[in-house]
């Protein structure tokens, strides 16, 4: 791995409460992501990618 990629978040997904897995596609929510560190199908290792959610600060 090592990869990264980054993902912008739109007022559409946030109204979703979460985004489709970039690798397997499976909907997973924001908390889930923050908690497991990846999507559901993580959980039982069906999906090999790693997520997490950054929060842009600006004007600091
Ligand atoms: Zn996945």
């Amino acid at each position: 791995m090592g990869e990264k990629r980054r993902i912008r978040i739109t007022e559409g997904d946030v109204m979703e409460g979460g985004i489709n897995c970039p690798g397997c596609g499976s909907y997973t929510a924001f908390g889930d992501i923050v908690a497991i560190g990846g999507c559901r199908a993580a959980v039982s290792g069906n999906c090999p990618l790693e997520l997490e959610l950054d929060l842009v600060v600006r004007g600091a």
